[in-house]
């Protein structure tokens, strides 16, 4: 009918405004390259703030003992208790506990989401055998995961920028975080030293580097999407202080706020980013990462339900409500192998209580979810491949086969399939066939549990 025909084309409409060419993504790489580089000439030159993270030696290998890491940087936070043993044990052991947070804390006040944290790390410690507790006079060192956008003074101190991905904590903006975090650690009498302040994407490094000497840049892309990359110390104009002996630097891109006229963005996208906590920021993530992509698909869901009447006469109400389509969700639509595509069917009724929908309206679902999922793919690979051109990775020079490993983590990248075998299509597709011999991309495993614990570990003050 002509109301099918209408939905038909809305699909094709967006999926021609979400295209994402190989030129085009040469394109977006190029112009990360050049944002990269304004980023590190001066304080405030480019929408990357390009952080500098204190982080100038990766670990050896060597890093032993034993290690606590706080993760908090999404939903869920985490506390562990990482054993390292150097070159032999690697790590040996980790514990590790979950906990969700509370919404309410997420855009509460400052004192009330560190007091939380506080509280589950020091029941963490209580709870552990007395093997574990520390000769008398030594305290334990942490190494607080932090993944907001944080500008360091230190290895262990730095003030938040702002926050992303649905936080919003106003009185904690400016702030030393690390100071924050001890202040609550002092009101609960737990006597425990931060020794390393990271991101995740930095703790991705560390991780992938303590058993891989061919690390270079490591990404996240879980509920929020970011970078980080080793870069020469004297690429770093703005940079004041002494040049450190290892003449490198780890830069934390804050990429989740790239953003270029080459970006496919669509009116979803704009009408996305209007709604959220923190309108005109964090563009790339708001088309890449989790936190999002199963909004995007809503959105053209329910489009298509009020000008196509996609899904009957009356617009489902459910439709209408922010994020209730999650990229996990999602994510298990895209995969559904059945024939008549009852994963599909059940979750739109689950969800969006829509029943009796046909195969051919389950097929254009896949296909919206196919389209969001390929074009945040091919975005991060194109990020990647701005990083590889950035640092000089990007060619085979002379026929030498220098080996370059990026380390990915997060959510969406270890269980979304389809997106993560489109982003490694996609990276060898832009490197070309010589240069892809030479880049691997590798899962680098809990980056931000075991990285943050071998940074602390190799900032110890009994060192
Ligand atoms: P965070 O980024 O919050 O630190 P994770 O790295 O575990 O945590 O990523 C969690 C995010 O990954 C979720 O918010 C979700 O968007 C995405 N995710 C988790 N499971 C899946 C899945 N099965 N398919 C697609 N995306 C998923
Ligand atoms: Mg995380």
């Amino acid at each position: 009918s002509g109301k099918r025909g209408r939905a038909v084309a809305m699909v094709r409409e967006f999926e021609k405004q979400c295209g994402t060419p190989i030129a085009k993504l040469r394109q977006v790489a190029d112009a990360m390259d050049v944002e990269m580089h304004a980023g590190l000439a001066s304080e405030g030159g480019s929408k990357l703030k390009m952080l500098i993270t204190f982080v100038d030696n990766l670990p050896s290998g060597d890093e032993k003992g034993l290690f606590y890491a706080l993760d908090l940087g999404g939903t869920n936070f985490r506390t562990l208790r990482v054993h390292l043993g150097g070159k032999e044990k690697g790590v040996a052991n980790l514990e590790s506990e979950e906990v969700s947070i509370p919404p309410h804390l997420m855009t509460g006040c400052s004192h009330e989401l560190f007091d939380f944290i506080a509280e589950k790390l020091a029941k963490f410690v209580s709870s552990e055998p007395e093997e574990f507790h520390p000769p008398p006079g030594r305290q334990r060192e942490l190494g607080f995961t932090f993944s907001f956008p944080v500008r360091q003074t230190s290895i262990s101190s730095g003030s938040l920028i702002k926050w992303t991905k649905g936080f919003n904590i106003e009185d904690a903006v400016g702030e030393d975080v690390v100071g924050e975090l001890t202040k609550s650690f002092e009101k609960i009498g737990l006597d425990m030293r931060v020794a390393a302040l990271v991101n995740d994407t930095v703790g991705t490094v560390a991780r992938a580097r303590f058993g891989n000497p061919d690390v270079v840049a490591g990404v996240i892309l879980g509920t929020g999407t970011n970078a980080a990359y080793v870069e020469s110390a004297h690429a770093i104009p703005k940079w004041q202080g002494l040049l450190p002996k290892s003449g490198e630097m780890v830069i934390n891109m804050e990429w989740g706020n790239f953003r270029s006229s080459h970006l496919p963005l669509t009116p979803y996208d704009q009408d996305l980013d209007l709604e959220s906590l923190n309108p005109g920021e964090q563009i790339f993530e708001k088309i890449i990462s989790g936190m999002y992509l199963g909004d995007i698909v809503r959105r053209v869901l329910l489009k298509m339900a009020e000008e196509a009447d996609f899904f009957g006469d009356t617009v489902p109400p459910k439709l209408k409500i922010p994020f209730i389509i999650r990229t996990p969700d999602m994510s298990a639509m895209h995969h559904d192998a059945s024939s008549d595509l009852n994963v599909v069917g059940t979750k739109l009724k689950d969800l969006l209580k829509i029943n009796n929908t046909s195969l051919q309206m389950r097929k254009l679902v896949v296909e919206l979810c196919d389209i969001v999922a390929t074009r945040g793919a091919r975005l991060s690979a194109a990020g990647i491949f701005g990083i590889l051109k950035k640092i000089g990775r990007d060619t085979v020079k002379d026929g030498e086969k220098q080996k370059s490993v990026i380390a990915l983590d997060g959510g969406l990248f270890e269980h979304y399939t389809e997106f993560r075998s489109s982003l490694e299509s996609t990276l060898k597709e832009l490197l070309g066939d010589e240069a892809a011999d030479t880049v691997g991309v590798e899962h680098s495993n809990d980056g931000s549990g075991i990285g943050a614990a071998l940074l602390a570990a190799s900032h110890s003050q009994y060192l």
